[in-house]
């Protein structure tokens, strides 16, 4: 039998960003239904799929109604409780599977099971109490990064440690939780590779695309990235890796330091990526399209880029100045429907083909 998703099928999402909301719309294309499962009223996905089924991600009830309802669940952030996917899997696949989740969740199990692949990490120690702390800057030295094992994203969760006396703070900035030690990588730049595999284990890459970080939040994605046909080769065969020995299924987004001797990996993301949305405007079909080929037994599309683009992120009041962006022809503006632009929130992004 095929794995196939027929035509009307709907697919759960779990959670309702706007990584959810750009799935549906994808989904939607496809000739797909969605529903969203997000505790909050008013998710910007749910301005776009089917349904919206607001619940707690630990309400077991409206975990199970949810997955009886649909034919295949996906996510579009990775700290989804373990009993919660367990609630789901009674009843319908989860795509991307467990093992993704898994060792993406535990920043600590994240760079162990790179290590085990042969695959370069920053260097890192677990940092398991305040003693361990110690230990580590004595191994690791100064500039380091204190990072929560669990939780962190855009930068949150994560300390810089310029000197040892500095210790004592950055333990409290992180309320003593469970964490790694990574030493700082002087890196020349940082890229990611959006990567994608499909139910039968095809994979397509993204050209990788270079980017630009303030304050540990994305700014800004230029591909293709400044880097060498070698480079980026590797690259996209080290994603190969990885999704191949994950039995992956979807689409990752694998930030990568380039340094002078050579590719460290510093993060795997198991879903759609904001590293990845200039495919929206530069590629035949985008991330957001692939992904929900791939979860839904589809052969993967065409990911070849068509163009120079640049993305960047409209955070917080940025989008006082979406005007221009309507006037300029190179660029295409994408908003997501939230309220108040809060400082810090991602309004929207606009791809600009160079
Ligand atoms: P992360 O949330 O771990 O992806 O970190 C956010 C950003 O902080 C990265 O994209 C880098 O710009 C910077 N960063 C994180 N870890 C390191 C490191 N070990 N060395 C240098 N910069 C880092």
């Amino acid at each position: 039998m095929s794995d196939r998703l027929p035509t009307g099928a709907t697919i759960g999402i779990l959670g309702g960003g706007q990584l959810g909301r750009m799935l549906s719309v994808a989904a939607a294309r496809l000739g797909y239904k969605c529903c969203i499962l997000d505790p909050s009223d008013d998710p910007p996905a749910a301005h776009v799929a089917n349904f919206h089924l607001k619940a707690a991600y630990d309400d077991v009830d409206a975990l199970t109604r949810f997955a009886r309802s649909v034919d295949v669940v996906t996510y579009e952030f990775e700290n989804i409780p373990t009993d919660a996917l367990d609630t789901i899997e009674r009843h319908c696949p989860i795509r991307p599977g467990r093992e993704a989740l898994r060792v993406s969740q535990d920043r600590l199990t994240e760079k162990t099971w790179l290590a085990d692949l042969g695959l370069s990490p920053a260097p890192f120690a677990d940092v398991a109490d305040r003693a361990a702390l110690d230990a580590a800057l004595a191994e690791l030295g100064t500039p380091a990064i204190l990072k929560t094992r669990r939780f962190g994203y855009d930068g949150k969760g994560q300390v810089r440690i310029d000197d040892v006396s500095e210790a004592d703070a950055a333990w409290d900035a992180i309320s003593g939780a469970p964490a790694v030690l990574e030493g700082f990588v002087a890196f020349e730049r940082e890229i990611s590779v959006i990567a994608a595999r499909g139910l039968d284990g095809s994979i397509a890459c993204y050209d990788p695309g270079e980017n630009e970080h303030v304050d540990g939040i994305l700014r800004k994605t230029t591909v293709p990235a400044a880097v060498s046909h070698s480079v980026a080769t590797d690259a996209v065969l080290l994603a190969g890796r990885i999704l191949n020995a994950l039995e992956y299924v979807g689409v990752m987004g694998i930030e990568l330091f380039v340094t002078k001797d050579g590719l460290l990996v510093n993060e795997i993301a198991p879903r759609v990526h904001n590293s990845g949305h200039w495919t929206q405007d530069g590629a035949p079909v985008d991330q957001f399209e692939q992904h929900i080929r791939a979860i839904a037994g589809l052969p993967l599309g065409d990911g070849s880029r068509s163009g120079d683009i640049t993305m960047e992120n409209l955070i917080g009041d940025d989008v006082d100045g979406i005007d221009a962006i309507l006037r300029d022809p190179s660029a295409s503006l994408h908003l997501y429907g939230k309220g108040a632009a809060r400082p810090g929130r991602k309004m929207g992004h606009v791809n600009r083909r160079r």
